[in-house]
């Protein structure tokens, strides 16, 4: 056989989605990759309903379907404090999986360096390389997961095309500081460099914390690529819809990229998310009152476990300390506890540049009852997965 591509070498699969396939197989609750267990908005669904019967099933425009652009343009002008053109500054992406790897490809040339910081959302380093840029990567210190300014611009000196910023945070759980993005924007100027932001987490913030637009922040606009999504905001993320905002020249690019990735987000999906683009601003405050009373939830049952934990600002992550059971590979204990215990996890090792093998991630966007199901499996840990010397 000829030799496959050299560029797929050097990642594998990602370890988030494999670790839903073992959770399926061993009948795990499943808290590894992050996704609700609970319906999506009713009038969304009835739309969709609707939908099907209606004339969208055929592609829509390349770079999304004008209702659809025009209702996100209105929420995000809204929330992001800038008049957005609906017809020059958005495309459409399946999911942000795609408007990420899209922004990379538009930015980045083979060779480039791209700043991420550790712990970083898996994809990033799969995106790096399969549009040929090279991560540097700048740690984030817990517990408050903040990074050293000296280290930052340690990093920008190395002359990177683009910062890649998660905000809210995936897997730490950080939601950057005005202060912190400022800093950025400082260095993002100085050295002159792109920040691709990764927003999905957007609306699932817990107060006191508030979720800051880094393209809003005075002069960000020209160099900021927003991605996000729809999937958790209106928990619907197998429609994989997703986008990017950015000015007009760099939405350009990312046009032409998107098009021959995918050519579209599905028609009939962007229709019917449209009656969610259009909730008004108490959609979103009841969200985060929602993940908030959870994170309550699975926090509390976490602590009787008397596992140290991390306490996340924002998104639906939460990093369990597991050093005490004393397992070499964290990937070996979640195959273990979703195998004997019945919770799937994912290691923290995927998410992290420095050899970090003692931490592993659950999430909590879950009805209550499979939350209080995961933590009844977990009781009694210490029995189930005996420590190993
Ligand atoms: N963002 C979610 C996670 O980190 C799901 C990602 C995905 O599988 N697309 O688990």
């Amino acid at each position: 056989m000829p030799q496959l591509s050299r560029r797929t070498e050097t990642f594998t699969d990602s370890v988030i989605r494999r670790m839903t396939r073992v959770s399926l197989k061993y009948g795990a609750v499943n808290l590894s990759q992050g996704f609700p267990d609970f319906e999506p908005p009713k009038e969304i669904l009835d739309r969709l309903a609707e939908v099907s019967r209606e004339d969208f099933h055929q592609y829509s425009i390349t770079w999304g379907a004008q209702n659809f652009r025009e209702a996100l343009a209105e929420k995000q002008s809204r929330l992001m404090g800038r008049k957005i053109d609906p017809n020059s500054e958005i495309v459409v992406t399946c999911g942000s999986t795609e408007a990420m790897m899209a922004a990379m490809m538009t930015v980045a040339n083979p060779g480039d360096k791209v700043i991420v910081f550790s712990p970083f959302y898996e994809n990033y380093g799969a995106d790096a390389i399969l549009s040929g840029a090279e991560p540097i990567y700048v740690p984030l210190y817990p517990p408050e997961f903040g990074f050293k300014a000296d280290e930052l611009e340690a990093a920008f000196r190395q002359k990177p095309k683009a910062l890649i910023l998660c905000n809210p945070s995936n897997p730490c759980g950080k939601v950057f500081t005005c202060e912190e993005l400022k800093l950025i924007a400082d260095l993002a100027e100085k050295y002159d460099a792109f920040v691709i932001t990764d927003e999905v987490y957007e609306h699932i913030v817990y107060a006191p914390n508030k979720h800051i637009y880094f393209a809003s922040l005075p002069g960000m606009w020209e160099r900021t690529i927003s991605c996000s999504s729809l999937s958790k905001t209106y928990s619907i993320t197998g429609w994989r819809l997703g986008y990017i905002i950015a000015p007009p020249e760099i939405i350009d690019v990312a046009r032409k990229v998107h098009d021959f990735l995918t050519v579209g987000a599905a028609a009939p999906l962007q229709e019917a998310a449209v009656t969610g683009l259009r909730f008004g601003d108490e959609y979103y405050a009841d969200l985060a009152a929602k993940y908030t009373s959870k994170r309550d939830l699975f926090l509390r049952g976490l602590d009787d476990l008397r596992i140290a934990h991390t306490v996340p600002q924002g998104a639906y992550y939460i990093l369990l300390d597991i050093s005490e059971f004393g397992f070499e590979s964290d990937l070996e204990f979640c195959e273990v506890l979703a195998r004997d215990v019945g919770v799937g996890a994912v290691p923290g090792s995927s998410f992290f540049r420095e050899p970090v093998n003692h931490l592993i991630r659950l999430h909590f966007a879950k009805r209550d009852e499979t939350l209080y199901e995961a933590l009844n499996r977990l009781e009694g840990l210490w029995k189930k997965i005996p420590v190993r010397k």
